[in-house]
């Protein structure tokens, strides 16, 4: 199939040739240098977009600060309109974007809808946002003194986005950062260009028809090196990375040079622990569709179920016929559950993992490996598998971004936690319990170590409407919701003296 006579891509009206970099409305290719992107779906080609120069992407900065220096002056409701008819944008194209989420990523035809729902529903929560900036006020100690302190926009913020959600977690940065006053540069994944031009494309109308100056919505396309411009330059005042915790400690670090902010939303290790109290139906359940929905590349994807002894055997059972009845293949048919990995490197990292855990003495419940054959051509298909384990295994410690899902026991529930926080990342956790006792301990400040803490709920499927992100190696960022917003702005205390007189701290006298 000819990407061009995909229906879906057609209805995005993408241009055929290299959609290129664009600045703003304008949408204008560039350089030489491309990148083809290829469906893990069957791995046919489906379109190849250029590559920005570096002297493209000094332009495209100076361009993004020129468009500030506007922009912060617009109120911020008026901002929130312009994010109100994104979202509506958005609205009318939700079928043929979900689709090329779904095909240039990979993941189920709902989940790629899902994710552009996501999109609309943060354009909403940032349209609310925008009339809803608040700072504080507080009494001053001085005598006709009031101080105040508010937000203002920062300036340039730059998205680096990965490959699993190639264009929600761009629009939880950018509407944010929009209605906060402040202009962006989008890095997405090189592994889903399409999607980033698709969006840059979509909601350029909106900016044109609404006569925003030119540069507040800036696409750049390229690898690592595309991003380490934006770590290393002065001019982002902050810099948005999610992706694996090795590129977030090169980012943090390049950041962290220049005094610059960073928010870092890193890999995750995340776990389950399944109580003798459980309802076990819903513990399953859980367990399942976190560990191998999207193929177990999501970053809150459950990757370890820590199980108590009493019920250690009936899980296992459960699960073994849960596994049994999966449906691999093309992610586009609604009939199955797991679609493939994004490339072939994945699926060999995946293999790797599965050899290194046997090394360690891992036992397979449900055994591994690559699937072959027709219905798999691109050769990215992978067999769901579970393993038994000890939480010491180097392996266990690590994220591995594939349908890999490691079995521990427990005796106590302080043996569990323990289990549970003993990996470096800390993006999501859960519990699986009836028992109100069990619940409050994992939620409390002795209980779990990680952003997110759920009880009876898996550890992925986040709402837009809380903050999201990790501790220790996650990188510590928060997105979206809750107060996510003051993370893209500057905070300013204000002291007005409305007094006759000029009281000096400390009581110091001076006269003039
Ligand atoms: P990746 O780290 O390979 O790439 C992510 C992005 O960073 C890409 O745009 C890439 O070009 C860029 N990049 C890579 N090295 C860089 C460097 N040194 N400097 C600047 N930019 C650099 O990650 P991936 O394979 O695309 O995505 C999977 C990872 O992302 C997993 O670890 C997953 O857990 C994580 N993730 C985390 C969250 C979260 O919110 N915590 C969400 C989604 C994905």
């Amino acid at each position: 199939q000819n990407w061009s006579t995909m229906d879906f891509l057609k209805k995005l009206r993408l241009k055929k040739e290299n959609p290129g970099t664009s600045t703003g409305a304008e949408w204008q290719p560039y350089s030489k240098k491309t990148i083809d992107s290829y469906t893990p779906v069957d791995g046919s080609l489906i379109g190849t977009v250029a590559v920005t120069t570096e002297k493209e992407y000094q332009a495209v900065v100076e361009k993004a600060q020129a468009a500030f220096l506007a922009w912060r002056q617009w109120p911020a409701p008026r901002r929130g309109e312009i994010v109100r008819q994104i979202g509506e944008t958005l609205r009318k194209n939700k079928e043929p974007l979900g689709r090329l989420v779904s095909y240039e990523m990979g993941k189920s035809l709902q989940e790629g809808w899902g994710e552009v729902q996501e999109m609309i529903d943060i354009c909403d929560f940032a349209v609310g946002l925008s009339r809803q900036l608040y700072g504080l006020t507080m009494h001053s100690e001085r005598a006709g003194h009031r101080m105040y302190e508010q937000y203002h926009p920062l300036g340039v913020v730059g998205i680096i986005s990965a490959f699993n959600f190639p264009v929600a977690v761009w629009s939880w940065n950018s509407m944010l950062a929009w209605v906060c006053g402040n202009t962006c540069i989008w890095k997405p994944s090189e592994k889903t260009p399409l999607c980033a031009v698709a969006c840059q494309q979509l909601i350029a109308g909106v900016f044109k028809e609404n006569n925003v100056p030119e540069g507040v919505c800036n696409l750049i396309t390229g690898g690592r090196e595309a991003g380490e411009w934006l770590a290393q330059d002065e001019r982002i005042a902050l810099v948005s990375a999610t992706g694996s915790t090795r590129m977030g400690k090169a980012v943090a670090a390049a950041v962290a040079s220049r005094l610059g902010r960073s928010l870092l939303e890193l890999g995750g290790n995340n776990a389950i622990i399944i109580s003798g109290d459980a309802d076990l139906d819903i513990a399953v359940l859980g367990a399942l569709f976190g560990a191998v929905g999207t193929a177990g590349q999501r970053c809150t994807t459950t990757r370890r179920l820590i199980i108590h002894e009493s019920v250690y055997d009936k899980v296992k059972k459960k699960l073994k016929q849960a596994y049994a009845q999966l449906k691999i293949g093309d992610p586009l048919d609604p009939a199955n559950h797991v679609g493939p990995l994004i490339d072939k490197a994945a699926v060999q990292l995946y293999l790797n993992a599965i050899a290194a855990c046997k090394k360690e003495g891992g036992r397979f419940l449900v055994e591994g490996g690559q699937l072959q054959g027709n219905a798999y051509k691109g050769g990215c298909y992978v067999q769901p598998c579970v393993a038994e384990v000890q939480s010491s295994f180097k392996i266990v410690q690590e994220e591995t971004f594939a349908p890999i899902l490691y079995l521990l026991k427990y005796k106590n529930l302080e043996e569990a936690i323990r289990i549970q926080n003993a990996v470096p990342q800390g993006l999501s956790s859960a519990i699986m319990t009836l028992n109100l006792r069990e619940a409050e301990w994992f939620l409390s400040s002795a209980g779990s170590d990680c952003g997110i803490a759920n009880v009876n709920i898996g550890t992925s499927g986040a709402e837009i409407g809380g903050a999201f992100g990790g501790e220790k190696q996650t990188g510590g960022g928060r997105e979206s919701g809750s107060d996510a917003w003051k993370n893209y702005m500057r905070r300013q205390t204000n002291t007005i003296n409305y007094s006759t007189t000029l009281p000096l701290a400390q009581g110091i006298q001076f006269t003039v």
